[in-house]
């Protein structure tokens, strides 16, 4: 399949093997993207750089996304090797373990500042970084990862589910911002996955366990399934989509008892 071929896409947030981010590159790779990865800090810089090294003609570059002077670094070095930028992918979180558990109403002022700087107002700083480049593209495709926690209340789940409703509301804000500059803006909803984000969140397996029992499929989602849905969202496939939260979660948001 050669949807992207020719095609030139950055992710942000792979950590390590079972990041969602790096099934999504895998998607991405696959349908012919070639792709610039970004880390964050030299302490992931060797489990991405091994990644990476395993697409053919992928760049890697630092950033933490919580510094505009490492965005700017980011994107001058990415227009030195990308005449355009096709996709861009926003796979990035954190919040303070303290602020995952136990009462929200405890959240600190500085909790909250940091969780939504780093999982929402991020995807507003990168997207305006990106803005040369993806202009440039004429198909432009970004797309962040979200969660079900944004809309409903989910047992120590607290902060990040207020970083996440921040999140889908800057997806609308930029998609009706940038669509008349032909760039089109999505979050994909994705069911719990057992990741290195994933196990900050207390009581993480048990949610695993109820997501499964649950959901109308009767099991989790796979990552390949959350990346080739990016791949979808990264396609022509999907160009009359924008500003749309996409669940790929079994179903489970639709149940109620
Ligand atoms: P992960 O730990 O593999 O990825 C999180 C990434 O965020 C890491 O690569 C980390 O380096 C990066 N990050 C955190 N702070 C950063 C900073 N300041 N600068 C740059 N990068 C930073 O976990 P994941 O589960 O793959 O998470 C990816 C995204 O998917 C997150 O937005 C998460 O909320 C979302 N998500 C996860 C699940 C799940 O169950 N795992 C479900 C729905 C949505």
């Amino acid at each position: 399949m050669n949807l992207l071929e020719g095609t030139r896409g950055i992710v942000f947030g792979v950590a390590n093997k079972r990041s969602i981010a790096w099934a999504i590159a895998q998607s991405l790779a696959g349908a012919g993207m070639r792709l610039a990865f970004t880390y964050q800090g030299e302490r992931l810089k060797e489990n991405v750089e091994s990644l990476a090294a395993t697409l053919p003609g992928s760049l890697l570059l630092p950033c933490d996304v919580s510094s505009d002077a490492e965005i700017d670094a980011t994107f001058t070095a990415l227009g030195r090797e990308f005449e355009a930028l096709d996709v861009l992918i926003h796979s990035v979180a954190y919040a303070q373990r303290e602020d995952l558990e136990g009462s929200f109403s405890a959240t600190s002022r500085e909790g909250f500042r940091v969780a939504l700087d780093v999982s929402a107002y991020s995807l507003v700083a990168l997207t305006r970084a990106a803005l040369p480049l993806l202009e440039k593209s004429g198909r432009a495709s970004v797309i962040a990862m979200t969660y079900y926690g944004a809309e409903k209340v989910i047992e120590n789940y607290n902060i990040m589910g207020v970083a996440k409703a921040s999140l889908e509301a800057c997806v609308r804000y930029l998609a009706a911002d940038l669509g008349p500059r032909g760039i089109r803006v999505n979050a994909i909803s994705a069911g719990p996955v057992n990741t290195l984000a994933a196990r900050g969140v207390r009581g993480f397996m048990g949610m695993l366990q109820h997501h499964a029992e649950k959901a109308p499929l009767r099991r989790n989602v796979e990552l390949r399934e959350i990346g080739d849905t990016a791949l979808f969202l990264a396609s022509r496939l999907s160009s009359g989509i924008t500003g749309q939260v996409i669940f790929v979660d079994g179903g489970y948001n639709i149940v109620a008892v």
